[in-house]
């Protein structure tokens, strides 16, 4: 924790960008992944430290650090012909979105980088709905109207109540890949996979399937009326450079 206090004010973190697909590939965003280059440890995944982060308070910086980094991403890609038609996904954390101040701070960010709000996507996760619903759905109405959507992130594996969905103004519904990786040898999965599909679909939200990792999968999920895609299959996570090179 005393490393990543310093990681924060030392600026050790950067950004990764996956790509995300439609159909049978085209690109139409990315979602941004930080990292952090540990000056002895190397390159230290999230999963690691993101727990970390989020029990102390170094979560609300590191947050503020990645929201601003998404958005001049996006600011220098709304100057290039090849690339400013893309989203960026950002992942927010429970404790952050709970900061009375959210909302004024992502429009205060949007205004700072000169970033469109139609470009950036907010990644929540069901850990957010424990309480408080109605002040959820305030704050996320609110950062709506000004054209920032939002995806839900590990669908199906939390706190599961059907009935927040439909207050929710949602745009997106992620499958999580714990469900896309057997998605073609486990029954259970295929369907819990089949029901996010059908439920997005007549819930009038998008379906993107994240972690696809082989054609099969792709096919599979395409077939049941899949629309959009993540994971090593279409592109790992990589840095910024690495991404422009591919598709500008
Ligand atoms: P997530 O938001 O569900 O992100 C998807 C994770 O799946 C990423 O792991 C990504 O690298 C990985 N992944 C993508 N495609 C594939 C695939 O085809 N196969 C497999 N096996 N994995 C794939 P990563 O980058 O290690 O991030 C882990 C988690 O850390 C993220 O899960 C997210 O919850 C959290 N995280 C990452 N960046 C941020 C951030 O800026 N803020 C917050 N609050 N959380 C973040
Ligand atoms: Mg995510
Ligand atoms: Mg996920």
């Amino acid at each position: 924790e005393a490393d990543l206090r310093e990681a924060v004010q030392k600026q050790q973190f950067l950004l990764h960008y996956q790509p995300q697909v439609v159909g049978l590939g085209r690109i139409t965003g990315v979602e941004a992944l930080v990292r952090w280059q540990h000056p002895q440890r190397g390159m230290v995944s999230p999963a690691e430290f993101i727990p970390l982060a989020e029990e102390s308070s170094l979560i609300l910086a590191l947050g503020q650090w990645v929201l601003e980094t998404a958005c001049l991403q996006l600011t220098a890609w709304a100057d290039q012909p090849a690339l400013c038609h893309l989203s960026v996904s950002v992942n927010v954390s429970a404790r952050q979105f709970n900061q009375p101040d959210f909302a004024t701070s992502v429009l205060d960010v949007l205004q700072r980088t000169g970033a469109r709000a139609n470009r950036l996507k907010l990644e929540l996760t069901e850990s957010l709905l424990v309480n408080d619903m109605a002040g959820v759905v305030a704050k996320m109405s609110h950062l709506k109207a000004q054209g920032i959507s939002f995806s839900l992130d590990d669908f199906g594996t939390g706190y599961s109540s059907l009935s927040y969905l439909k207050q929710l103004p949602l745009d997106q519904l992620k499958i999580d890949q714990s469900f896309v990786c057997d998605v073609l040898t486990d029954p259970n999965d295929a369907s819990i996979a089949r029901m996010v599909i059908a439920l997005g679909r007549s819930m009038g939200l998008e379906v993107i399937a994240e972690g696809v990792e082989t054609q099969a999968q792709h096919d599979f999920l395409l077939a049941e009326g899949c629309h959009a895609f993540q994971g090593y299959l279409f592109g790992r996570p990589m840095p910024c450079d690495a991404f422009e090179q591919r598709s500008g």
